[in-house]
């Protein structure tokens, strides 16, 4: 177990965030995920930089090849995330109807 530099608390090593005070343990967090089997390969890795400027990159890779990338600033990463969440209840409420329907 490390401690927080900002308030002294014990924090996991895996904790990105202190439990006591909030404040971010890394720099930078990333989270890959895969590409859809059925429609392509590859996948997207996000990296969300905690610094300033604060900003998440998106890039897609294929191997270990870099193939694009773009980086978005807090706010229209806020609205990318917005966007999926949406989307994903559209279409668990979509098969909730399906199933409601042959009932
Ligand atoms: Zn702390």
């Amino acid at each position: 177990m490390r401690r927080c530099r900002a308030c002294g608390g014990g924090v996991e090593d895996e904790f990105r965030f202190c439990p006591h005070c909030g404040k971010a343990q890394r720099t930078k967090i990333v989270e890959y995920f895969q590409g859809h089997p059925d429609v392509g390969d590859g996948g997207l890795r996000v990296s969300v930089y905690l610094t300033e400027p604060k900003h998440a990159r998106l890039s897609v890779w294929r191997g270990e090849e870099a193939q694009a990338a773009i980086s978005l600033d807090p706010d229209e990463s806020g609205r990318l995330g917005r966007f999926l969440l949406a989307a994903g209840r559209h279409r668990h409420q979509s098969l909730v109807s399906r199933v409601l329907s042959h009932l």
